[in-house]
């Protein structure tokens, strides 16, 4: 076997090189799986923000406190902030959602028309788990990913969640909080690198594109 083919040490020492490198590979895969953009960022470019923690709960989200991800459950924000601070790269990246007519809000008259508007994260959360877990086999033992909406919603189909109710989530490895959940300003972070968000409201011929966002926070 040779060197190369060995698997990393997990937590092993990385060189700025293969760090780079490994950044490099993880834009490239974000893209393959199904990103339009993504983009290699500075942790520090993140912020968390308790208004944006509040606007799950005011006006209320119809998932809060559905799933053990979504407030009031998710992870405290004094946490999620001492925590992402100790990162410095992240792999952040965005879907286009399309067709936008099938996902806007209020959209749908039959039950699983009215699920798959809720369910337009799932794209940009598969790609946060594969991603995440490609940073973990390289030897990333802290990579955490997150993506976007309730997986109650984009894992679960809107079926009641199974943590709270018997304490087996359905999806112990790809459910997590989404980003708004921990607080991260989502559109402060699009705005950073130049990506559009718009509120996919009213008259939707107006609305240029829709996108689901995720982020990966490597080393
Ligand atoms: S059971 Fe479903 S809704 Fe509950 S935490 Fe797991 S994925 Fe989320």
């Amino acid at each position: 076997m040779s060197r190369q083919d060995v698997a990393r040490v997990l937590g092993g020492l990385i060189s700025e090189e293969t760090l780079r490198a490994d950044l490099a590979l993880y834009h490239k895969l974000a893209l393959d799986w199904g990103a339009s953009a993504a983009a290699i960022i500075p942790a520090s470019d993140v912020t968390i923000d308790e208004r944006v923690r509040l606007k799950c709960i005011v006006p209320r989200c119809l998932r809060a406190g559905e799933s053990p991800n979504c407030p009031p459950y998710a992870p405290e924000l004094d946490l999620v902030r001492r925590a992402l601070e100790r990162f410095s790269w992240a792999i952040l990246f965005k879907c286009d959602v399309e067709p936008l007519e099938m996902y806007a809000p209020g959209r749908g008259t039959t039950q699983a028309e009215k699920r798959r508007t809720l369910a337009f994260h799932e794209k940009s959360g598969e790609i946060v788990y594969k991603l995440e877990r490609h940073a973990y086999k390289d030897g990333y033992y802290l990579a955490m990913g997150f993506g976007g909406g309730s997986c109650k919603d984009y894992l679960c189909q809107g079926l009641i969640c199974q943590y709270l109710d018997s304490g087996r989530c359905r999806f112990p490895h790809r459910a997590r909080p989404a980003m708004e959940a921990v607080g991260i300003d989502v559109i402060a972070l699009l705005n950073k690198v130049e990506w559009n968000a718009y509120a996919l409201l009213d008259d939707l011929s107006t609305i240029p594109c829709a996108v689901t966002v995720g982020i990966v926070f490597i080393s």
